[in-house]
This record gives C-alpha cells, sequence and structure tokens, in this order.
C-alpha cells in the first residue's frame, strides 16, 4: 500500500552525515561501520529502501539552525550560514531530481499526476513536499517568498532552543516579534505552518494569530508519552478543530515514557505503539481523518532508537497490518497509509 510519510531530514542525512541516500541500507551501514560518532551504521532510510517500502511521497525537510544549543551538524554561527546549509539542502533535492531519484510536489495536480505514476508502475522517482524544520534559514520576510518561489511548501518556526522565531521543543517561551512578523507573511504567500517543535506558550500563539493551514508533521499525543515534546489532548483538540493531520513518529524517545537514549532497551518498544497515539487521536477526534504517518526515521538516530521490530524504513508497511488487525476498516487504513495527507494537501493546494 502507497504510504506519505510527513517528516523525514533526508537531504541533513546526506549533507551533514555525508550519506549517499542512492546506494542499499546495508552499503550505507557498510560505509559507517567503522565511524566512531554517535548513531553511525545503523541507518534505516536510502532511496532503494523508501521504493521498496511503497513511500510515495514524503515531507522532505531543511534542517540547519541558529541557536546558542551549539549542537554539532545542527546548529551554525550566523542566520546567513544557516541560510546557505538550508539552501545546500534544498539543492540536494533539486539534484536529486534530475537524477530521477526525487519529484518536487507543489500543487494538488503535482500530487494527483505523481500518484497516478507511481499507480503505473513507474517508481523511480520519490515525490517531495518540501518542508522546513525551524525557520532560521529564511532571513527575511522578503525571503520567504523567495523560498516559496523556490518549493518551500511547510515551515515549523522552530526546533530545540531559542531560534530567530521562537523557542523550540524544551523552551519555556513562546514566539519572538519576528515569528509573529512571519506568521503574517506565511499567511500571505499560503504557506502551511507545522505546530510539531512549538512549545506549548508558541503553540497556542500560533492558533491564535495565524489564520493559514496547520499541520504536525510529527507529533505523538502527551497522554500516553508525557512531556513537551508530545501534544496535550486541548493542543490535538484544538488541530483537529483546524483539519490539522499528525503525523505519528517512531523515535523511541517519543514512544516510550521514560526512555532514556543508549540506555532504554528499544527491542521492548514495538511499531505496534504508535498506532496507540494514532488511537488516541481517533478517539480525541470521533473519527480516523486526522492521523497519518510522519517517521522522521534517520532524524538523529538510526535503527538502535526506532521501535525494534523495525529493520527500515519499508517496515513502514506493517503499520497498516496492525491497523487491520485493530479493527481499522480498509478505507481508515488507506486513510492513515496515505489517503489523509493527500486530502489534505489537496485542499490546502485547491483553497478548499
Ligand atoms: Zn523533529
Amino acid at each position: 500500500m502507497i504510504v506519505v510519510d510527513s517528516h523525514l531530514d533526508l537531504a541533513w542525512n546526506a549533507l551533514n552525515w555525508n550519506r549517499d541516500l542512492t546506494l542499499p541500507v546495508e552499503e550505507i551501514r557498510r560505509a559507517e561501520a567503522e565511524m566512531d560518532d554517535y548513531h553511525r551504521g545503523a541507518n534505516t532510510v536510502c532511496f532503494p529502501e523508501l521504493r521498496r517500502g511503497e513511500v510515495a511521497i514524503c515531507l522532505a525537510t531543511v534542517l540547519a539552525r541558529c541557536t546558542p544549543v551549539k549542537e554539532p551538524l545542527l546548529d551554525w554561527s550566523s542566520q546567513e550560514i544557516a541560510s546557505a546549509m538550508g539552501h545546500g539542502q534544498r539543492n540536494y533535492y533539486r539534484i536529486m531530481e534530475e537524477k530521477g531519484q526525487m519529484r518536487m510536489l507543489r500543487t494538488a495536480d503535482d500530487i494527483q499526476a505523481h500518484l497516478e505514476t507511481w499507480r503505473k508502475g513507474s517508481r523511480e522517482a520519490i515525490g517531495y513536499i518540501l518542508s522546513m524544520e525551524g525557520a532560521d534559514p529564511i532571513l527575511s520576510p522578503d525571503d520567504a517568498a523567495r523560498w516559496w518561489e523556490k518549493g518551500l511548501r511547510a515551515v515549523g518556526l522552530t526546533h530545540y532552543g531559542p531560534g530567530i522565531y521562537g523557542h523550540g521543543t524544551g523552551g519555556t517561551d513562546g514566539l519572538t516579534p519576528k515569528g509573529f512578523e512571519m506568521l503574517k507573511v506565511f499567511e500571505q504567500l499560503g504557506m502551511i505552518v507545522d505546530a510539531t517543535h512549538l512549545t506549548d506558550k508558541g503553540f497556542w500563539q500560533v492558533m491564535e494569530s495565524f489564520q493559514g493551514r496547520v499541520l504536525a508533521s510529527h507529533n505523538n499525543c502527551r497522554a500516553l508519552v508525557p512531556g513537551g515534546r508530545q501534544f496535550s489532548d486541548e493542543q490535538l483538540k484544538a488541530l483537529i478543530e483546524r483539519g490539522a493531520v499528525i503525523g505519528g513518529v517512531l523515535d523511541c524517545w517519543m514512544l516510550w515514557p521514560g526512555y532514556v537514549r543508549a540506555q532504554t532497551d528499544n527491542s521492548q518498544i514495538k511499531l505496534r505503539m504508535v498506532t496507540d497515539h494514532m488511537d488516541h487521536i481517533c478517539q480525541l477526534a470521533g473519527n480516523a481523518t486526522h492521523i497519518a504517518i510522519g517517521s522522521d526515521l534517520d532524524g538523529g538516530f538510526g535503527k538502535e532508537q526506532s521501535p525494534g521490530d523495525l529493520e527500515t524504513i519499508a517496515d513502514l508497511q506493517q503499520i497498516s497490518v496492525i491497523l487491520k488487525e485493530k479493527g481499522y476498516s480498509e478505507n481508515d487504513i488507506e486513510g492513515v497509509m496515505h489517503g489523509n495527507w493527500v486530502r489534505f494537501f489537496t485542499e490546502a493546494w485547491r483553497g478548499a
């Protein structure tokens, strides 16, 4: 079954981790086996595995920050450097397009045409919607318009730490004045705002001051896993009211209460757990039209911090099997695997 995955840091992996995503996963793991920096040699995502997992479409991110967290491979010393890194990642996608590995989708018609191509069996190019995790690479309101021209369609204002546009996960404050200004620009452009990685304060500021479309690319539920990285029921209800779709995420940290990186044994953490979060959102919504997959696989971790029963991204297919066992209808399963995202972007881009 065709899958849409709403959060993959493909270009970040390629450029900052120096990973050739056109290679088979075994080859990438072998190439990294001798590297001693963390999380190496255990990737789960590459183009061959995306094809094998029938991931026809993903939200492919630009990820480059300018925060005082100063995390290696993520934080840059000035916003200009972060912006240039972001453009480098965007260029990676463009080059992959020229090589036939990817296909940018920026309109509702693009999505329909791409799915038609896949259904006819031509599955070389992975469709991607260009998104941004943390808006630091956008230098100014005018620059937002330039990014839109280059295909950017969904932006989260923050990631971790205090960024240019607001505090991200782990922070206590909300948006900066520049964050509010950027929301106005996004509204005019039709840019979709990604609520993932906002602080609670920032989340409600976005909900109150932004009138455009909102989604949550990779987020689970606080009712099941406590912590500010997950949404409370009130936040989930607000997203549901706004017609958002919420991508369930597979980072063990967001699936297992009290998970400790590099300590908690991931073999006890199963793919099924992400479907518990989906169940919870369905209960709040009264339907299954707001849930989807936003795996975040290889988003700063590998197989060691993914559910123990996942070997590569191709195992996303197992989610449809689990949902069937749980009694979800065929229609609802298709919605989770791809249909809800396809509907969301089609409506957003047709102005429905
Ligand atoms: Zn993230």
